[in-house]
């Protein structure tokens, strides 16, 4: 068996701390010379297995107590006493400097000899480091996605929620990525995030995707206009809104999804065949369309003073005389001394449904 020595760890720690206080801190990974063409294209990757060589450690017992008191075997452990004193993290890779790695989270001392590098790829490594972290944060990814400019990662994610990819999911995905990362610098906190879409179209997944403000979480708003646009604002801030401007630029850039919508959608008319193509048309379009610019699509304007509802109130609740049912007070209906819920008291409400907002009597 034969093992090398490709670089070493550079860090403030001359032994072993707690790994909460390791997790969080920084090291610096120096490549040995030799193999510092090994790096090349290694900032593509955000995380990186390291395996290094446990220098300090000399001798194992294969049971023993370990961190929390309980016995372990020494596989079933991170013990750096083992029969191979082969340690391996998964660390964030933060930047690359020629033949140096800055890294967060790995959990070795200063001087240890580094033996291998690989990125750490989820469909292989996942492990309870992600978990933990979107436990902690759950938009991290689309934050991390968003701040590079990664509008074909956001995209890629944004289709698990939208089924598809199509012309306008795309569309949705660049608009938000723009506005994010252009009111991210001025926004006091993106928590605070409200964006208003004016269409309830494909593009409005994009717009959700992306900025995290959603139906459920009160931070979208919809403006029945029908217009395929969408302004991000914050509260105690200003806003930007973007405007799909050029109508005929997808018939024109891409003619035969056009005849293939007509035909297959708006029809309902075209072969099984048609369909498919279509569905393969509108997702090469989709990646098309999230390598162009926003300036190029979108028609963009500063909003200084947005308007802006209050925060979401909280209602107290009632219950339907007639169904029994539970609802918030103020969407109650009083009617023959009853306390009747909409449904019940036959009164109209209002729906949000493909054709857009509309009061529905029945
Ligand atoms: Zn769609
Ligand atoms: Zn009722």
């Amino acid at each position: 068996m034969e093992l090398e020595e490709i670089g070493v760890v550079r860090n403030n720690f001359e032994e072993t701390q707690s790994p909460d206080l390791m997790r969080d801190s920084e090291s610096v990974l120096q490549i040995y010379p030799d193999y510092e063409d090994g790096l090349y294209e290694i900032e593509t990757n955000d995380f990186l297995q390291v395996l290094f060589y446990l220098h300090l450690s000399d001798g194992y017992e294969l049971v023993a107590p370990r961190r929390h008191g309980e016995d372990r075997g020494v596989f079933a452990s991170r013990s750096p006493h083992r029969p191979s004193s082969v340690g391996a993290t998964v660390v964030e890779l933060i930047e690359r400097n020629g033949n140096k790695l800055k890294v967060r989270g790995l959990d070795a001392v200063n001087g240890t000899p580094v033996i291998d590098i690989k990125p750490y790829a989820d469909p292989f490594d996942s492990s309870s480091l992600d978990e933990d972290e979107l436990k902690r944060n759950p938009r991290e990814k689309v934050r991390k996605l968003t701040s590079r400019g990664d509008t074909e990662g956001l995209l890629l994610e944004a289709g698990q929620l939208h089924g598809h990819f199509c012309p306008f999911l795309s569309l949705g995905v660049v608009a938000a990525q723009f506005a994010v990362s252009e009111l991210g610098e001025s926004a006091p906190d993106m928590e605070e995030a409200i964006a208003i879409v004016e269409t309830n179209s494909c593009f409005s997944d994009g717009i959700q995707y992306v900025t995290g403000c959603t139906f459920g979480n009160n931070a979208l708003i919809y403006r029945d206009y029908g217009k395929t646009a969408f302004t991000l604002a914050c509260r105690g801030g200003d806003g930007i809104r973007l405007y799909f401007s050029e109508e005929n630029f997808l018939e024109e850039e891409y003619p035969e999804a056009r005849q293939l919508f007509e035909k297959v959608v708006e029809e309902r008319n075209g072969t099984e065949e048609e369909e498919k193509r279509l569905k393969r048309n509108w997702r090469e379009i989709g990646f098309d369309l999230v390598t162009k610019p926003a300036k190029d699509l979108f028609d963009i304007e500063r909003i200084d003073t947005p308007n802006l509802p209050d925060y979401a109130p909280i209602y107290e609740d009632e219950y339907c005389d007639s169904c029994g049912e539970k609802f918030m007070a103020p969407k109650g209906v009083e009617k023959n001394g009853q306390c009747l819920c909409r449904n019940c008291a036959s009164e109209g409400y209002l729906q949000l449904d493909g054709s857009g907002l509309k009061e529905i009597n029945d």
